[in-house]
């Protein structure tokens, strides 16, 4: 089953769509790209910021308990030597000396030859290759000017923890959450936007008093997230949440769940949920010798709130949500012919564009007034398209793109103000007051009342 799943839809197809219909493009094309950053075209940045918008909607804006936060992408170096970035963010590489190409220790099978050039004994010794890309602060260039551009956004949220709970006004259980730009020099990128030297992650940093509630509080978000894919219409089958055991963890973790999708190439992560303890703010406290802890005015007492963190990539989503929605499949068009067609099947939230206006005639100006001015009137409320020409065409870009309805003006609006509408995954038409559009519109994308 796991095979059949994973090759329902190729990465090539998934790519060639990405491109042709302006989703994803390499960065820095017209030079010949740049190995692990990618561009966002006009409908994968309006897709993305979907993602982080449902991301957003239901971690911060629809509780009481958690805030916003956004912090600087280059902090100061000590951070990371808090966090061990510094230290152990690494991989551990070898160079073929033959060929200069360079491998990750623990993806070489024979160790003898390079699987590369097949040169016997090539490798120099083998060395740890920091993942943090540096940068210099300041006009000088020297090692008193090196900085970092974050690997995670995270530790902007636990050095500032004092700040936030003082201004907000918020005491553990509560959460701050952010989403922004992190960086990685990764290795081996790949697998189109999966691996990436520059992406964004979208993380919650929930604090929790050391009551006997800790291991609850991590259940109801990894519930909470489970709930989250599924009601944005990821497929329950192509989706696990895998418990990590003892050994898997980090020593000081208690628990731990990587939520993963079913690639075309595999399991991938797209999430880490992590119970980890009151490592982060007390490895901050024990190299800045600040004072991080909660004070509670109740019992008069300071203590380290324990921590629940959920960590996901908002890139590796989008491109979830893009391969999941992905069918191929034969449908009937509207002259009742058969034709094959590619057809994502995005939630309206998700969705681009949620509703294409077309005017059936490119040369009739009455129609075209028309539609353009009916594309106008649902603008403010939906996010929408106007287009033109042949109705088999427009239809069939709409469904590539994942259009949830089609709006066509046509001779008869001229006379009875009725418009036909055409649902991308039922491919059903039906006429409908263009005066009851909105209502028609908005019951169907967001599921509000018919009336
Ligand atoms: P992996 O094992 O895939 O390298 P990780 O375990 O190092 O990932 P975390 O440090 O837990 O990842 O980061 C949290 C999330 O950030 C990941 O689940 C993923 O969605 C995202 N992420 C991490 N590295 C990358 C990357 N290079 N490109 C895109 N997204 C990434």
């Amino acid at each position: 089953m796991e095979s059949a799943e994973a090759t329902r839809v190729s990465m090539d197809e998934i790519t060639a769509l990405a491109k042709r219909r302006g989703f994803i493009f390499q960065s820095s094309e017209i030079y010949g790209g740049i190995n692990g950053f990618w561009d966002y075209g006009p409908l994968g940045a309006v897709l993305k910021r979907n993602v982080k918008n449902a991301w957003w909607r239901d971690t911060v804006e629809l509780r009481d308990d958690v805030v916003a936060f956004d912090s600087s992408i280059v902090m100061h170096p000590l951070v990371w030597k808090a966090s061990g970035h510094a230290d152990v963010f690494h991989d551990v590489m070898v160079d073929c000396k033959v060929c200069k190409h360079r491998f990750r220790l623990d993806h070489l099978k024979n160790r003898a030859q390079c699987p590369d050039c097949g040169s016997k004994d090539s490798f120099t010794e083998p060395r740890n290759f920091n993942l943090m890309m540096k940068t210099f602060v300041g006009p000088m260039e020297d090692t008193s000017s090196v900085a970092y551009l974050r690997p995670e956004t995270a530790q902007g949220i636990f050095v500032n923890f004092k700040n936030v709970y003082q201004t907000a006004r918020k005491k553990p259980p509560f959460g701050i959450a952010q989403i922004g730009k992190s960086f990685r020099n990764e290795i081996t990128p790949g697998n189109f936007t999966f691996r990436v030297r520059e992406f964004e992650q979208a993380e919650l940093e929930y604090f929790v008093p050391d009551d006997g509630r800790d291991m609850g509080v991590f259940r109801e978000w990894v519930d909470r997230r489970k709930r989250w894919y599924s009601d944005y219409g990821i497929s329950a089958e192509r989706l696990r949440f895998y418990e990590l055991t003892d050994a898997e963890r980090p020593h000081y973790a208690k628990a731990g769940i990587d939520v993963e999708y079913l690639f075309p190439w595999g399991w991938g992560e797209l999430e880490s949920i992590a119970h980890r303890t009151t490592y982060d703010l007390d490895a901050h406290m024990n190299l800045s010798g600040k004072d991080l802890k909660f004070f509670d005015e109740a019992s008069k007492s300071h203590y380290t709130p324990l921590l629940i963190e959920s960590s996901a990539g908002m890139d590796r989503t989008a491109l979830t949500f893009l391969i999941d929605a992905y069918e191929r499949e034969s449908g009937v068009d509207p002259n009742g012919k058969t034709v094959e067609r590619t057809v994502l099947r995005f939630h309206p939230s998700i969705a681009p564009v949620q509703a294409a206006v077309f005017s059936l005639a490119r040369n009739r100006e009455d129609l075209v007034e028309r539609a353009r001015a009916i594309e106008k009137a649902l603008r403010p409320n939906f996010r929408t398209q106007y287009d033109e020409g042949n109705i088999g065409q427009l239809y069939r870009r709409q469904d590539e793109i994942g259009t949830p309805y089609c709006v066509t003006i046509d001779h008869q609006t001229l006379d009875d103000a009725t418009v036909t509408v055409r649902g991308r995954d039922s491919m059903l038409q039906e006429r409908v007051q263009a005066s009851q559009l909105e209502t028609y519109l908005r019951h169907r994308l967001t599921g509000a009342p018919a009336e």
